[in-house]
């Protein structure tokens, strides 16, 4: 008879691991707790509008569409993809920039800003695609339980090239001065979760990622992605249960016998955890069994948590590109809210997408959908519908600015997602929305264990776990998690 394998989550980590497992003949079954697949990168249907709830950015193709070829399909079986150019617009407070897909034009850009940057540019891409291709080689797809998966003559002199020990903040302004080439350089790091300071210089392999690979779009929208791996994953036989929140992993001796559900027990000879680390250790599991205590928890930085705003106008904006990110606040005294004294931002930085400019799938005849994200720190208190109120108030006010005309007043659908709600719905620990912040402190073996000391059959895998946040690398996480189940399971055999 198979081996069955519970799946806690349908988010890109529980979907690809689910695959994988199931393409080796394993039984599996996927609990999610939501009543869809896809987890943070969910959809949300309004008056005709089909919001992207999460992430907007494709970035890394080539990683969805390895993940794609192990399955012998292409992500062109499942949907379109347009590469975007220009690949975002910045607004400055003078004025806004284009980031041209075309590097030709981007060199160009930066040497009318700063003479001899477009040299610095070449030579600091050259570098980040080397440390991109090592890292994808050498790293990201180790589980990192151990040091000894890094005793490698290779992987040691990979790991000297990868630059751990200077800040992507020293690196970008070693080779840059422009103010605004450092904050576009600087840009990506956002993703990561802490402050370019604190990143180390390794991620400027994000840029290579952002200006070498581009920014692309699955028409239909994100949500596209994850229907594909769940086509896939169903074809594949995996089965899955929506609305079952698992409430409890059981455990005897040191093995999990199966997951507890409202609708009964089921049991596993394997269980992968892709919810978040925290819940699952702390609610899901016995005292015992837990590996990390409370005050493990508390000191972790974690990725910020983030306001966001999924709306509908009635008519169609000019003015903005698909991707926009409205630099024309003070960063550093965002970032400071953010990351050294948390607390609700004045005058935010923010993000803008216009999903409907390239897709008009997305949004009712003559409507535009726009989603906006503000980033805030993590844990804070006061996530209230009045204080959300007044942030869509400034927001609208500074893109009504920007594009001369009155957008709050073209609003017919607006739903709002804050820190509670990632709490609420996503279970994630004070409300993070991409997991933990990638320090060096948080890499690697540093990161939560993929494989439980305490329960010898129970495994993670997720943003919080290696490689980290972001699609791509949840994807990859379930194949590392997949790869360890299923030696874990022959070994039994
Ligand atoms: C606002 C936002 C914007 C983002 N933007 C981007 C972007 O542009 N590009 C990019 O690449 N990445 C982006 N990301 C990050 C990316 O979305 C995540 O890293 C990735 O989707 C995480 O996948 P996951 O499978 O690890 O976790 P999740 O997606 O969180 O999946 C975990 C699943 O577990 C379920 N669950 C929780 N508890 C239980 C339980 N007890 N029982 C059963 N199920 C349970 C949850 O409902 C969820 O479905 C963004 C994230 C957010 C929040």
């Amino acid at each position: 008879m198979a081996k069955r394998i519970s799946i806690i989550g349908s988010g890109f980590a529980g979907l690809s691991a689910s695959c994988f497992l199931a393409s080796k003949g394993f039984e599996v079954h996927v609990f999610e707790s939501l009543d869809q697949p896809g987890g943070r990168a969910g959809l949300w249907e309004a008056n005709g509008f089909k919001f992207d709830m999460g992430p907007s950015w494709y970035w890394m193709p080539d990683i969805f569409e390895r993940f794609f070829q192990q399955f012998h399909r292409k992500a062109s079986d499942f949907y379109t993809l347009v590469r975007l150019n220009p690949s975002y617009r910045i607004f400055w407070a003078d004025g806004f920039t284009d980031i041209p897909a075309d590097n030709q034009a981007l060199t160009t850009m930066f040497e009318q800003w700063e003479p001899g940057s477009s040299k610095a540019l070449q030579r600091y891409l050259a570098e980040a695609a080397r440390k991109y291709e090592l890292g994808m080689k050498k790293f990201a797809f180790k589980p990192g339980l151990s040091w000894t998966e890094f005793v490698d003559r290779d992987v040691w002199r990979a790991l000297g090239k990868m630059d751990l020990l200077q800040s992507i903040h020293r690196h970008i302004a070693r080779h840059f001065h422009h103010p605004r080439i450092r904050q576009i350089m600087a840009f990506p790091v956002l993703f990561l979760g802490a402050l370019p300071e604190h990143t180390p210089a390794l991620y400027s392999l994000m840029n290579y990622a952002d200006m070498a690979l581009g920014t692309w779009y699955p028409m239909g929208g994100i949500y596209r992605v994850v229907e594909a791996m769940y086509i896939l994953a169903r074809e594949l036989g995996v089965s899955f249960h929506f609305q079952c929140p698992v409430q409890q992993i059981l455990v005897q001796g040191q093995k999990a016998t199966g997951v507890l559900t409202a609708a009964g027990e089921y049991p596993a000879d394997a269980v992968l955890a892709t919810a978040d680390y925290h819940h699952v250790e702390q609610e899901l599991l016995p005292d015992k069994f837990r590996q990390y205590s409370e005050t493990y928890w508390q000191r972790r930085q974690l990725s910020p948590s983030c306001l966001l705003y999924y709306i509908g106008l009635n008519r169609r904006l000019t003015g903005l590109q698909h991707h926009n990110l409205f630099f024309d606040t003070d960063f550093a005294t965002h970032a400071h809210d953010i990351y050294t004294h948390p607390r609700w931002p004045e005058q935010p930085l923010f993000y803008l997408c216009a999903p409907s400019l390239t897709d008009p799938s997305v949004a009712p005849p003559g409507g535009e959908n726009l989603f906006v994200l503000i980033p805030v720190a993590a844990g804070l208190e006061g996530d209230e519908a009045a204080r959300r109120e007044t942030y869509l108030q400034q927001v609208m006010h500074r893109i009504s600015q920007r594009l001369g005309t009155d957008v709050f007043n073209a609003i017919s659908y607006c739903k709002t997602f804050g820190p509670e709600d990632f709490v609420h719905r996503y279970h994630a620990y004070r409300g993070n929305a991409y997991g933990l912040a990638n320090t060096l402190r948080q890499t690697a073996v540093l990161k939560p264990r993929m494989r439980s000391s305490r329960v010898e059959n129970l495994f993670f895998a997720g943003q919080l776990t290696a490689p980290g946040p972001g699609m791509p690398p949840a994807i990859i996480s379930g194949e590392i998690a997949a790869k360890l189940i299923t030696k874990y399971l022959q070994e039994l055999l």
